[in-house]
């Protein structure tokens, strides 16, 4: 059963899901799912180990998931600014990043529907992801990735067998060259920013904690965030689970749109003037949701924070200390983290969840010339 509806989140058009619409086709805003249905303990797929645990969360039942029977990742107990605090360890998914929870679903939906050949845009964790997950289903993949990114991150796209294709312009131009190769018949934009269907499968995260929690919830949440989908997954989870803990998202200083846009009372995010960082995971300036991200942000009374490189570099080392190793774009959740403890945003006794999204032997160079 792979039919489901989907809304524009602009002007309310509601039509059946369509592989070929990745965005209302009307209006170009993004779309989402109409309602989530409340999940229980008894909803759970006991025979299932990692994320398909809780696919009848899911607004499709896909006959033959494809999946590389991902893990619940580890809840770790670690110590941030001399306080108790659970590390998800998201980068022991199968290509190493959070972003496989999407993709598997993501992936798993695409193939049901007929389409052959998925596109991506992207010269990080989502590239790896795709390529692995089309490598899984027997699907092409054709990755397209700015000029300027560094080899290194594209090179398990390509061991996985995706076509790597790197376009010379601005990242806007590699996202339309992706958008025009997914018009091919049998293709489609797989596209982590956009699809509706991505956020659903990063949303198990929440339910992991929360099965793990022996189905309770934390008090808060620190994610990084980016193009939010970690955020909005947790708070969509959550909101299935009917608890609202804090959620709160880290960001670099370096490219802060969701910061700017709390601090300044803004509905929306506005492109931010994005410097040079570590983490670059979460470069995005404006985010395609950023709208819903900053509202999941209050309506949970938690909020942003933005973290300068020291603080990134200081909680990576710190993190590893503890045998924690975790990608610079993972160590902004941790130095957020650390900054809430201490400003006291976070309180003595509260049980709070930092994700980390990524595992860092993808950034082996970065943090080699980290530690010199
Ligand atoms: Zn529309």
């Amino acid at each position: 059963m792979s039919g489901f509806d989907l809304r524009c989140s602009g002007y309310g058009r509601v039509a059946a899901a369509d592989p070929k619409e990745w965005r209302c086709p009307e209006c170009a805003s993004p779309l989402e799912l109409i309602d989530r249905p409340a999940f229980t303990t008894e909803m759970i797929d006991r025979s299932a180990p990692g994320l398909w645990r809780y696919r009848r969360a899911l607004p499709f039942a896909p006959e033959r998931p494809v999946t590389l029977n991902e893990p619940s990742t580890p809840l770790v107990p670690v110590t941030i600014a001399g306080a108790p605090v659970l590390a998800k360890l998201d980068g022991l998914l199968p290509t190493g990043s959070f972003k496989d929870r999407g993709m598997s679903v993501l992936v798993s939906w695409l193939a049901e529907r007929g389409v052959t050949h998925v596109v991506e845009d992207s010269s990080g964790n989502a590239a790896a992801s795709i390529a692995g997950y089309a490598a899984r289903a027997g699907l092409g993949c054709t990755v397209y990735a700015p000029a300027t990114a560094s080899p290194g991150k594209l090179v398990q796209a390509a061991a996985f067998g995706a076509e790597v294709k790197l376009i010379t312009g601005s990242r806007d131009d590699v996202a339309h060259a992706a958008e025009n190769a997914a018009l091919e018949p049998g293709a489609a934009y797989a596209t982590h920013n956009w699809h509706p269907l991505f956020i659903e499968g990063v949303k198990s995260w929440a339910f992991e904690v929360w099965e793990q929690l022996g189905f309770e919830l934390p008090d808060a949440i620190v994610a990084p965030a980016g193009s939010g989908s970690l955020i909005l997954g947790a708070w969509h989870a959550f909101g299935q689970l009917g608890g609202r803990p804090r959620l709160y998202a880290a960001q670099a200083a370096a490219c802060a749109p969701l910061v700017a846009a709390l601090d300044s009372g803004a509905e929306a995010t506005t492109p931010f003037e994005r410097k040079p960082s570590l983490a670059e995971g979460i470069m995005i300036a404006n985010p395609v949701r950023g709208r819903a991200i900053l509202s999941a942000l209050r309506e949970s009374n938690g909020g942003a924070i933005a973290l300068a490189e020291q603080d990134i570099t200081d909680a990576l080392l710190a993190a590893a200390r503890q045998g924690v190793y975790i990608e610079p774009t993972s160590a902004t959740a941790w130095a957020a983290t650390k900054a809430l403890i201490e400003q006291g945003e976070i309180a003595d006794g509260e049980r709070v969840v930092v994700l980390c999204s990524g595992n860092g032997l993808k950034a082996t160079q970065a943090i080699g010339e980290l530690i010199g």
